[in-house]
């Protein structure tokens, strides 16, 4: 079991930057994913971790040792790389026990730890198949067996479900949290996909172009975004950000937004020049007394509950409603917004204003440990 500590990590590829100044701690057992889209730089960061890429500057400490530049060998760390990297012409108990075997255990440990870990994976009963016959799902268990035989202080794993059909990713999103709990490995794990990440971690790093933007349980992060990007980045569909010209006083508890006054939470600290409203879709209704209105402009059917789309003077604005509510194209509506869910932010710099909401304790989300 490891902690991680990142310090003022930063990276540089010639003129261009893929990790900017970056300082978080992955606590002890912890399951931290980095999320970000493409190029965010989450990958590199991964890789300085594991030891495959140095460092421009800043240090890497595995519990309280410095290991920025050591080589990967002599960490004790697991990456399990995209499933299938598995060696074809070997049976499964040849692939899981080749790290063993490359470290030289003797044969009865690589036995032992062998079947030890295929049992937790529940593919004991394919240990003397080749791997070439087997499907997606247990390709990936064998690929997990062979980082978990070494009993490592963590695993590090960069997109391992991306190859996966949604429904083979569902289930192995599940098990992946289930072999978490159960070895209680910290475990660092990199996506682009907010749903899996939200699906998975006890906290996430929402990284954009290098930058961590911030860290937080999942339900905080999505609760409590902390910049516009992590606002419009997190959630499906994302939140609607509504222009706010103009600045807003401590103690104010209301907003102009194009015509209509909102409620809004008050905010813990002083805001200059103009602001954006962030409203997550579930957190607007429909309200016959509504300040803002708009007309119905499609609405698409998920189930249970319905994405409506609006056209209001503020821009497109979009609400999750339950299916039985009906809408029609067309039809004029005043809509309104549960104030004290709403988020607030600089348009300057993107930054989220500390309001009422950051002082209520965040609903859900999974604890660590
Ligand atoms: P992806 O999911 O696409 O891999 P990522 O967030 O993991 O995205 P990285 O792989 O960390 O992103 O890459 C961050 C940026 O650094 C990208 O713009 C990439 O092109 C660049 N980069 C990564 N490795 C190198 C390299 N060896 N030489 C030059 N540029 C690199």
């Amino acid at each position: 079991m490891a902690r991680i500590r990142i310090e003022n990590l930063h990276k540089a590829f010639g003129d261009f930057t893929a990790v900017r100044d970056s300082t978080f701690t992955i606590e002890d057992g912890e399951f931290f994913v980095m999320l970000g889209p493409s190029g965010c730089g989450k990958t590199t960061t991964l890789r300085m971790i594991a030891g495959l890429e140095l460092p421009t500057s800043g240090s890497i400490r595995l519990d309280d040792e410095e290991v920025s530049f050591r080589r990967a060998s002599e960490r004790d760390i697991a990456f399990v790389f995209q499933l299938f990297a598995l060696y074809p012409h070997m049976d499964v108990r040849a692939n899981m026990g080749f790290p063993l075997k490359c470290d030289g255990l003797a044969r009865a440990e690589i036995r032992a730890r062998v079947e030890e870990a295929a049992r937790l994976l529940r593919i004991d009963h394919l240990l003397d198949r080749s791997v070439s016959g087997l499907a997606g799902g247990d390709l990936q268990r064998v690929a997990l067996g062979r980082a978990i035989v070494r009993r490592p202080k963590a695993f590090l794993m960069d997109e391992p479900l991306g190859v996966l059909d949604t429904e083979l990713r569902e289930v192995m999103i599940g098990e992946l949290r289930a072999l978490h709990t159960r070895l209680g490995a910290t475990t660092v794990y990199v996506t682009h996909d907010q749903l899996e990440a939200m699906a998975i971690a006890d906290r996430i790093a929402v990284m954009n172009h290098g930058v961590v933007e911030q860290i937080g349980r999942p339900q905080e992060v999505y609760d409590r975004p902390a910049s516009l990007f992590v606002a419009d980045f997190i959630g499906s569909p994302p939140m609607n950000l509504l222009p706010v010209p103009g600045g807003l006083a401590p103690g104010d508890h209301a907003i102009r937004v194009g015509e209509a006054m909102v409620a809004v939470p008050i905010l813990r600290e002083p805001a200059d020049g103009d602001l954006v409203l962030g409203v997550r879709p579930e957190h607007v209704r429909l309200d016959d007394a509504g300040a803002v209105r708009g007309e119905v402009y499609g609405a698409e059917y998920l189930g249970t509950t319905q994405i409506v789309t609006f056209a209001t003077g503020l821009g497109t604005i979009r609400a999750r409603l339950p299916s039985a509510v009906p809408v029609r194209t067309g039809e004029r509506v005043g809509l309104s917004f549960r104030s004290e869910k709403l988020s607030l932010f600089q348009a300057a710099d993107g930054r989220a204003l500390r309001t009422a909401l950051h002082e209520a304790p965040v609903a859900g989300g999974r604890a660590h440990g």
